[in-house]
């Protein structure tokens, strides 16, 4: 597949912790001798640091289950909740504004539809919500959108009428198997659709081996992950007072490679390609794939679903497009482009059963 509207250039945007900061000139895949000499002379200093740390707490589950109930910050829940309400007490209104509509639905996986757990290798999907999945894919186009690896988020999802976008949306395929869905993937005699970086994988696959051998000897509970066009660094296993020779160590391994950004999610650092490409371009490149580019916005409705600051580039292009609902899945108020949240997985499950039943009615009241 030729890459599809990539521009070869750090888009370390701000809403990202970004490492090394953003540059103007083209990279290439492995960093020439001007972004080394770059990168030598960053020195990002004990503030930044200090800022990763915070947003490394600020993002972990284990600091958010051990903050305060809600009384003290009843308050402050109850004004989000009313800005970012519940999809399942507005599933009524959130089905009248998908009536009529090609609905396509768009999941993360990671806290979406499973929950997160300590070891990410376990991070399995229940058997109820895979047969809510395949509900929903069995009448609308249907694509999971993760951090992880392709073939590692398959392999947990087992649905092949899906389509799949890994690595962040690096790495797209449409469907293996499934008569229903008519998108243009469903005809194609290759399944990939899209790998805008497929020209780092030699790079990614050398700072995979550096991290491996630096990072998991050195940091007791941090694990690696290859997730092909982006490496994952968890730390849902490492005690806090390592998080910042944590950092230092991966921070210390990119100086070596300036074509690649470091960002955070959920419990993890994640080291990716500068390229302008993200889960929101993913959501873009799929609703194109499916023949949707040029529809009328009040013809299609996008519902996206996730969990991880990664998800809020998906939510502003729904907001952008005026289409569709992101659905945040988070139990606490947290800044979010999403229209609705959900609290948890199992939210999830009932939303997307109810999905189903509902524009089920609407197609027989449409025919
Ligand atoms: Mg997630």
């Amino acid at each position: 597949m030729t890459k599809h509207g990539v521009v070869l250039e750090d888009v370390a945007a701000a809403r990202h912790f970004s490492f090394p900061p953003p540059r103007t000139t083209t990279p290439t895949a492995g960093g020439g001798d001007s972004f080394r000499k770059l990168a030598a002379q960053v020195d990002l200093g004990a503030a930044v640091v200090g800022s990763w740390l915070d947003s490394m707490k600020a993002s972990s589950p284990r600091h958010r289950l051990m903050a305060p109930l809600p009384g003290a910050a009843d308050a402050e829940h109850d004004d989000w909740m009313e800005r970012h309400p519940s999809a399942l007490d507005r599933f009524d209104a959130l089905a009248a504004a998908a009536k009529g509509k090609q609905v396509a639905v768009f999941l993360d996986y990671d806290g979406t539809l499973s929950p997160i757990v300590e070891d990410p290798d376990r991070a399995v999907m229940t058997d109820e919500m895979r047969e809510a999945v395949r509900g929903v894919a069995a009448r609308f186009p249907t694509a999971i959108v993760s951090g992880r690896c392709r073939d590692k988020v398959f392999s947990f999802v087992r649905l092949a009428e899906l389509y799949y976008a890994g690595s962040h949306g690096m790495d797209i395929r449409g469907p293996t198997a499934d008569p229903n869905h008519h998108g243009k993937a469903a005809d194609s005699s290759s399944s990939v659709l899209c790998q805008p970086a497929s020209e780092f994988l030699p790079v990614m696959e050398e700072v995979y081996a550096a991290l491996v051998s630096r990072v998991e000897p050195s940091i007791p509970g941090a694990k690696v992950e290859n997730n092909k066009f982006c490496l994952s660094v968890h730390f849902r296993c490492v005690e806090e007072a390592a998080w910042a020779p944590l950092f230092e160590l991966v921070r210390a391994v990119l100086r070596d490679y300036p074509g690649l950004r470091l960002t955070q999610g959920r419990k993890v650092l994640e080291v990716r390609p500068m390229i302008r490409w993200d889960k929101g371009k993913a959501l873009e490149f799929l609703l194109t794939a499916l023949g949707f580019a040029d529809a009328d916005k009040d013809d299609v409705f996008p519902i996206y679903v996730g969990d991880d600051r990664t998800d809020e580039d998906a939510f502003r292009v729904l907001r952008a497009r005026g289409q569709g609902a992101g659905i945040l899945v988070s139990r606490f108020p947290k800044e979010t482009s999403a229209s609705f949240t959900l609290r948890d997985p199992a939210e999830v499950k009932d939303f997307l059963r109810k999905l189903v039943v509902v524009n089920a009615d609407a197609d027989t009241n449409n025919s």
